[in-house]
């Protein structure tokens, strides 16, 4: 499927700034609002900071990217939607996805009658690793 169509089949006009952006998080993977800018200016200058904003804030509401707090304070984008943990290590981000922790927190949650349980979205896990010599 091209990047058209992946825009398209989540229910959003496939627009040549949507593309733009789409095809510069698959290069991404996980990017803060600035680098996510800076990217798209540097194939189309005119593309203003609120356009990627709100293109940005509608591939979340379709499923397209999921948002995420970074431990260093700055909201990233994320082109995994679906449920996974994170490992930070240096300034890399990497997916790390194991379904069995996230049953195990769920259970955990369970067991001890979370309040909120019926209401949980997504767990995911931030795992910071220092890994400086
Ligand atoms: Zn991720």
């Amino acid at each position: 499927m091209n990047t058209g169509e992946i825009i398209k089949k989540a229910g959003l006009k496939a627009t040549l700034q949507r593309k733009t952006v789409y095809e510069l998080m698959t290069r991404l993977g996980h990017s803060s609002i600035d680098e996510i800018i800076a990217g798209v200016r540097q194939q189309n200058p005119e593309v203003t900071i609120s356009t990627v904003y709100r293109i940005l804030d509608s591939f979340c509401k379709a499923g397209l990217l999921s948002k995420m707090n970074h431990p260093n304070g700055k909201y990233y984008y994320d082109i995994t939607p679906s449920e996974h943990h994170h490992i930070f290590m240096n300034n890399e981000i990497i997916d790390y996805m194991d379904p069995e922790l996230t049953a195990l927190i769920k259970n955990h949650l369970k067991k001890k009658s979370f309040k909120y349980l019926d209401a949980i979205n997504k767990v995911c896990v931030q795992i910071s690793v220092n890994n400086e010599k």
